[in-house]
């Protein structure tokens, strides 16, 4: 049997039929998972607290040593598995185990015999489901870009890269300038259009390395990977510049933005720090008559 490759994801199949193992493992690893074995919930939770991750697990209810039951109850008291999906496969089919599996938060529940072919898109629906729900757990939905806590998870990973080469990355926090004024004067619906274009408007102006995100309300975080301070600030006029040239819903006012600039690792290697500084930078630049971009330094602070 020819196996894909591994694209679709990593499965730990927890079973102690060995015949019935290898079917699930071929089945799932010819549509192009990772899979990993697993004779009893003894064995599971031995692979699991070596700290791989995967991003399903499909297990047998009746094992020796360690029950399907238990693995789950396990799995939903430890931090770092409570949450992987979930799929009972098993023999054990009146509606009381049914009920009784169910009732621990799995995502499915497979009675056997079973067809491998089912299997499997129950596997790839249950996926498919989570993929769906993680996306919308990361995006803010009215521009479409980061939300505050992606935006974090993906500066630190790339401030990590940063860490293992030598160059400079920056941080920046932008704030709309007057938006409250925009509200009031054009109505929130003109305000929420202004926004969406901003957002479109910074995507466009960056690179697929850098990350962009919506901070909260009218402000927004960009985190420039291996880039310079003179480079950052070029950028940044060009996006101030192409602002105040956008014409939305009948809002016959020039468009600008204030934002701060911090430089990692100079002014700091971590999300926190360096999010607070490129904050002070841009406080400094509201208070030197808005419509431009600072560079922090010990005074901001
Ligand atoms: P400054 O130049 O000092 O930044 O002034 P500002 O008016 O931009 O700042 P302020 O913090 O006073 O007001 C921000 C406004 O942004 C207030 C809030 O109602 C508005 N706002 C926050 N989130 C949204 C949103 O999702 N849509 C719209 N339309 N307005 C929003
Ligand atoms: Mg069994
Ligand atoms: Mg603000
Ligand atoms: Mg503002």
């Amino acid at each position: 049997m020819s196996r894909g490759p591994s694209t679709s994801g990593s499965v730990l199949v927890v079973e102690d039929d060995a015949l019935l193992r290898r079917v699930i493992q071929y089945t799932l690893a010819d549509a192009g998972f990772e899979v990993a074995l697993a004779g009893d919930g003894v064995a599971a939770l031995k692979i699991i607290e070596e700290g791989r991750h995967f991003d399903l697990i499909v297990s047998d209810i009746n094992m020796p040593r360690m029950s399907g039951f238990e693995l789950r109850k396990h799995l939903l008291d430890s931090r770092q598995s409570a949450l992987t999906p979930f799929i009972f496969l098993s023999a054990r089919n009146s509606p009381e185990d049914q009920v009784q599996g169910l009732s621990s938060r799995v995502d499915d529940y497979v009675t056997k015999p079973f067809e491998p072919v089912v299997l499997l898109a129950r596997v790839q629906a249950v996926l498919e489901r989570r993929r769906v729900l993680d996306t919308a757990a990361r995006t803010d939905p009215l521009t479409g870009l980061l939300n505050r806590r992606a935006l974090e998870e993906e500066i630190e990973r790339s401030l990590l890269r940063l860490g293992r080469h030598d160059e400079q990355g920056c941080m920046v926090f932008l704030d709309i300038d007057h938006f409250k004024l925009i509200n009031d004067q054009w109505g929130h619906s003109a305000g929420d259009e202004v926004l969406r274009r901003l957002a479109t408007l910074l995507s466009r102006s960056t690179r697929e390395v850098d990350v962009v995100g919506r901070y909260g309300g009218e402000e927004f975080l960009l985190y420039l990977e291996d880039s310079a301070p003179d480079g950052a600030m070029d950028k940044l006029q060009r996006m101030q510049r192409d602002f105040g040239e956008l014409r939305v819903d009948g809002i016959d006012r020039v468009l600008s933005f204030s934002a701060g600039v911090a430089v990692a690792p100079v002014h700091g290697s971590n999300f926190e720090q360096l999010c607070r500084r490129a904050d002070e930078a841009m406080y400094q630049a509201k208070q030197d008559g808005r419509q431009c971009v600072r560079i922090w330094d010990e005074t901001n602070s």
